[in-house]
């Protein structure tokens, strides 16, 4: 009888981790798509079936077991929704298992569970913990409710009736726990890799990023004999708008420079903030052709747009472009980045908002 308790407390755990797993990056919250609500709601109602599995049973018609704690806790994460899914679901196997008074007497249960948990989580404020504690007692409140209308002599029973309340008191607690624990550690992953990965100004690749994706596409690149474009593109003047109107509306330049480019670019474009008032685009198999006509229209636009700043300033700017491309018929001593920088350069000494093409000025 233990036996099964302590399995169903394992089953939770077990479970809980293979689920968070699958939805990593789309934890289940009150603000998630009705399609997340709907399949964390299903997975609930499954590892309730699969806590039954392992029920005790107290006679021949009733069994007692923890699946109240998985429709508890996608309550507290998502509120109604998933909740009155997984009772749904729940109440599907149980019926599965048996038809009799003890699963009607289950149905009734599953529903006040889930509609009452669901209100607990949506309005009852306080710390998570003690929340949680509310809503565990409320779940087992309903369950001992429901154990005592279908035993006819409910003192024979009481032992398990305990045993029960305690084990879904341990059980819930510790699922809560690990559930927090392995939330939190992906939530804080998923941020420090986007920290890793960002420049905070712009939201474009930071330069460590953008040398990841340079290396990456030139090793594709000789692999599988594509062709790889890098643009480095740099603000003309752009100390004098620093001086002219301070550094917060050159950061604000900036921000809107990074849009731009987002804007235009395209989706296979690895836009980066290398440093200061340098930018970077990379694109791996794309012809001479088309990168040379993004440059122009990136010029072109940059040339034609008004920056606003803050105090009602607004302004107009140039950028230039470096460009360089690699090809099969590159020899190994090509030094892809220099070759743009080298473009760039030429393209300022040029007279600025002008695009320059490695092969073109060698
Ligand atoms: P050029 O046309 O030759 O590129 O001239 P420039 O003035 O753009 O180039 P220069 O390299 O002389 O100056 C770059 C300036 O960029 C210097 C610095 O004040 C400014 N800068 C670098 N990083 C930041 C930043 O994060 N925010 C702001 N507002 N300015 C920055
Ligand atoms: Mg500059
Ligand atoms: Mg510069």
């Amino acid at each position: 009888m233990i036996d099964d308790l302590i399995m169903n407390i394992c089953l939770l755990i077990t479970f809980i981790f293979f689920w968070h797993q699958l939805f990593t990056t789309r934890r289940l919250t009150y603000e998630s798509p009705l399609w997340v609500k709907f399949s964390d709601g299903f997975l609930a109602g499954v590892l309730g079936i699969i806590l039954m599995r392992y029920s005790i049973y107290v006679n021949d018609i009733t069994i007692l077991d923890l699946r109240h704690v998985p429709i508890a806790l996608v309550a507290y994460y998502g509120g109604l929704i998933p909740s009155l899914v997984g009772a749904v679901i729940i109440t599907i196997g149980r019926y599965i298992i048996d038809v009799n008074f003890s699963s009607h007497v289950a149905l009734f249960m599953m529903l006040f569970i889930a509609i009452g948990s669901g209100f607990i989580s949506n309005y009852v404020k306080a710390i998570p913990w003690k929340k949680w504690l509310i809503l565990l007692i409320y779940g087992q409140a309903m369950f001992s409710i429901a154990l005592y209308i279908v035993t006819p002599d409910y003192s024979q029973v009481l032992n398990i009736a305990i045993l029960h309340i305690i084990f879904t008191l341990v059980g819930g607690m510790l699922a809560f726990y690990f559930l927090r624990y392995v939330r939190r550690n992906s939530e804080l992953f998923l941020k420090y890799r986007e920290f890793s990965r960002k420049d905070p100004l712009t939201d474009l690749f930071n330069v460590r990023t953008f040398y990841y994706y340079y290396e990456n596409f030139l090793k594709q690149a000789k692999e599988n004999n594509q062709s790889m474009v890098l643009m480095l593109l740099d603000i003309d003047h752009f100390k004098k708008i620093n001086d002219t109107y301070g550094h917060m509306s050159g950061d604000e330049v900036l921000k809107q420079l990074g849009d731009l480019f987002k804007h235009e670019a395209g989706r296979d474009a690895i836009i980066s903030r290398n440093g200061g008032e340098e930018f970077s685009i990379l694109y791996l198999d794309k012809s001479v052709k088309k990168a040379e006509k993004v440059a122009e229209n990136i010029r072109k636009r940059v040339e034609h747009t008004i920056f606003k700043l803050p105090h009602g300033h607004s302004i107009q700017l140039t950028i230039s472009i470096g460009m360089a491309f690699y090809d099969r018929a590159m020899t190994e001593d090509h030094i892809l980045f220099h070759e743009a920088d080298e473009a760039l350069y030429r393209a300022k000494n040029a007279g600025r908002n002008n695009i320059e093409i490695f092969d073109q000025v060698n």
